[in-house]
């Protein structure tokens, strides 16, 4: 008999070559050819218009409806330039995926033929239904529309399909009463705090020339490729993007052998195919390489301004997953789809940067420059310490929970790494200044960093957040998350935190002390109060989390508890007083990511029962069947109770594992129906986490040992070496 999982393996092998010509130019000639950036727009845009769009991307400045419909039509005109025939809004909904629905430029007109329209008013509002959204229950208390704003600080770009192109248009997606429903809107809010704390410290206390400022991000992607034949034949790849089954391959990547590897033919192209795609739409990735896990991959773009480099991360894995298609690959963006081997991260490297050209997280040869450098990055301790849970409750999420707290990612415990040398600067100046002489510590401390070459090999890859000499990296963030998440917490706690520090630091001006003399006693303070924080050693040991403990840092494994943080009084005072989040807004995103929790865990069990009861059990009693039948042979043959006694052993180990599946379906099903039936989401969330997934446990366990023994003939599951090995 042919299973699924033979012609499976069959359709694999016999994969031809998807012949990929990249552009026989350079990268610099089509790079940003699929973008309405600046000289696109200088070209089809006229001079106030183009003035209208730099002053709205440079200054953030209101562009008035007139001067809409000016842009509008130079944008229509490069688009269909470009062989575009319908825009869109392109929005980033809670649901984690991007959302698009295309209009056409195309208008009937009266004397029955028609034309090419596109007015300012549909470039700069559109209204999509906001009841098809995660909307939190916002829906009930106001009305059901909502409405997308371009966000002209992220350019336009054209969608390409296989035979036909869209212009998209990058917007921030609101209630009709103006709450946030997505991502955009708190994530800009958030910037523009940033920004302004970020100036102001510097133009009080430091440069006068400092007018403008911006966070950057560089965002590094892993995922796994997987040939789209063996997702196909693996039911929960295909609806989890995750294997709720599978025995461990007895090579894993313990060899280490995968990273940094030579990269496959057929990966390769595909990475290629991708890499122009990506360049099109003026995504900046610099890297590709194999990751530590067999078909694990990663790449990672130039870092940019926040709001754009998120853009840019959400198109990339919508590309990825697109140009996949052409190669016969499935991209997994789950942040564990395999058990037993490394899963999936999305690390963040974050700094700020002034218009003057300064990275306030570099250290530099300039005494009077690095206090300032001194001040972002003490500052950065202080608010990660400040708002840890929060931190955490950023990226918590069904996926990450495979991950944080488990013993190969990051731990579910906040820490911060900083470097040995960097830990020297802070210690140095926490003496110094207790001692009287503060002037003149502050000298020595100021003084010193210059000669300190921060080693950039100081690096641990066991920290959540880490400090990688000229930027901080958090490391924990999931690799199918939306970034904002994270970006929008470390960006606020980092506006309030600056503002604190400004006036802290005017209160004992005011008191007559120096000004110097004043950032470094208040930095000293900052230091002293968040010091426990920060940690050098192994974050995945178990020292760590007994150490942790005695400290007094969280230890929050699972997403549901994650993400109370949200809606905790110190959280909901820092978004609110920063103008990010209101507190309608935020109760309905604790409650969005409540249900989105339930809802992924639901699908994981439904299915697990499903494959549980129509796969695994039907092979376990099929081979149960041939022992039996060999069984009875052997005793028609004339054989002994002893010659039979490794079959009969067989067949009572598989009637174990059998029963211990089946009893634990029954209780999975019976805890899903209860679980459904709690009277708030939270408590749903809970149970899910804490009732229903404990329960996929025994029912794999059995699984994967009916795997190990069950006739490799009889098992209809793609297993894991195959999955992984097999291009
Ligand atoms: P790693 O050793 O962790 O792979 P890389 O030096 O390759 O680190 O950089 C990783 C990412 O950090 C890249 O996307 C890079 O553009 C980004 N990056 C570098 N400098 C900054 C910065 N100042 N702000 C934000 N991101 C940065
Ligand atoms: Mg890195």
């Amino acid at each position: 008999m042919l299973t699924l999982r033979s012609k499976t393996l069959d359709t694999v092998q016999s994969r031809k070559a998807i012949t990929v010509t990249p552009p026989s130019v350079r990268v610099s000639e089509y790079f940003n050819t699929n973008v309405f950036h600046d000289s696109a727009m200088m070209e089809f845009l006229s001079k106030e218009a183009y003035k209208a769009v730099s002053n709205a991307i440079k200054n953030g400045e209101k562009i008035d409806r007139s001067m809409a419909d000016q842009v509008a039509a130079g944008m229509k005109n490069w688009a269909i330039s470009k062989g575009v025939s319908h825009y869109t809004h392109w929005f980033q909904p809670l649901t984690g995926a991007t959302a698009e629905k295309h209009d056409s430029f195309f208008e009937p007109t009266e004397d029955g033929r028609a034309i090419e329209k596109f007015a300012g008013g549909a470039l700069v509002q559109q209204e999509p239904d906001a009841s098809s959204f995660p909307n939190g229950g916002i829906r009930n208390t106001f009305e059901a529309r909502g409405y997308t704003a371009w966000d002209p600080s992220s350019p336009a770009f054209i969608m390409e399909g296989f035979n036909a192109k869209t212009l998209c248009i990058p917007t921030i997606f609101v209630s009709y009463t103006g709450e946030a429903l997505d991502y955009k809107a708190p994530l800009l809010k958030a910037l523009h705090a940033v920004e302004k704390a970020v100036v102001n410290v510097c133009s009080n206390f430091f440069d006068k020339n400092v007018t403008k400022a911006y966070a950057s991000l560089g965002i590094e992607q892993e995922y796994f490729l997987i040939d789209e034949a063996m997702c196909v034949a693996r039911p929960d790849l295909m609806l989890t993007g995750r294997t709720l089954l599978g025995l461990s391959p007895e090579k894993g990547q313990q060899l280490e052998d995968h990273y940094f590897g030579s990269i496959h033919p057929r990966v390769y192209d595909f990475m290629v195919d991708f890499e122009t795609e990506c360049y099109k739409l003026g995504i900046p990735l610099k890297t590709r390489h194999n990751e530590v896990a067999p078909s694990q991959y990663e790449c990672a773009p130039n870092f940019e301004e926040v709001n754009l480099a998120i853009d840019h991360n959400q198109l990339l894995m919508d590309v990825m997953e697109k140009v996949a298609l052409r190669h016969k690959f499935k991209v997994l963006l789950h942040e564990k789809p395999f058990a037993g081997i490394n899963g999936s991260g999305k690390h963040n490297n974050w700094s700020l940067i002034t218009n003057t050209g300064t990275n306030l997280l570099a250290p530099t040869h300039n005494p009077s420059e690095n206090l300032q450098f001194l001040t972002f990055f003490v500052n950065v301790i202080k608010a990660v310490h400040d708002h840890a849970d929060l931190m955490r409750g950023s990226i918590a999420s069904a996926g990450n929970e495979h991950r944080l707290g488990a013993n190969e990612a990051p731990p579910a415990i906040v820490s911060i790494f900083i470097g040995s040398q960097m830990t020297e600067v802070l210690e140095s100046l926490l003496n110094n200044s207790t001692s009287k002489n503060v002037s003149k510590a502050g000298s020595i401390n100021v003084k010193k960093i210059p000669e300190i070459l921060l080693d950039n090999t100081d690096r641990n890859r066991t920290s959540p957040f880490a400090f990688t000499g000229n930027k901080f990296e958090f490391r924990a963030v999931g690799s199918s998350a939306n970034s904002a998440n994270a970006m929008i917490v470390l960006n606020t706690i980092m506006a309030d935190q600056l503002n604190k520090f400004s006036a802290d630091t005017q209160a004992l001006i005011k008191k007559g002390k120096k000004k110097e003399d004043a950032i470094l006693e208040v930095l000293k303070g900052y230091y002293k109060a968040s010091k426990k924080i920060l940690f050098e050693g192994n974050g995945y040991s178990d020292e760590w989390v007994k150490e942790a403990a005695k400290r007094g840092l969280s230890n929050i494994k699972n997403a549901p508890e994650a993400l109370n943080a949200y809606i905790s009084k110190s959280s909901k005072e820092v978004f609110v007083r920063n103008e990010i989040f209101n507190e309608v807004e935020l109760n309905a995103r604790y409650e969005i990511m409540q249900e989105l929790y339930v809802k992924k865990i639901d699908i994981e069990a439904k299915l697990l029962a499903q494959l549980a009861t129509s796969h695994v059990i039907p092979a376990g009693i099929a081979y149960q069947r041939n022992l039996a039948e060999n069984v009875k042979a052997m005793k028609d043959a004339g054989l002994s109770k002893s010659d039979t006694e490794v079959q009969v052993n067989l067949i009572k180990e598989l009637a174990g594992h059998i029963k211990i599946i089946s009893t634990n379906v029954a209780k999975l099903l019976e805890e899903l129906d209860k679980a459904h039936h709690l009277s708030s989401t939270h408590k749903s969330a809970m149970a899910f986490s804490g009732k229903i997934k404990p329960l996929f446990e025994p029912i794999r366990n059995s699984s994967d040992a009916l795997e190990f023994m069950v006739d490799d003939e009889l098992w209809k599951l793609p297993k894991y070496r195959e999955m992984l090995f097999v291009k």
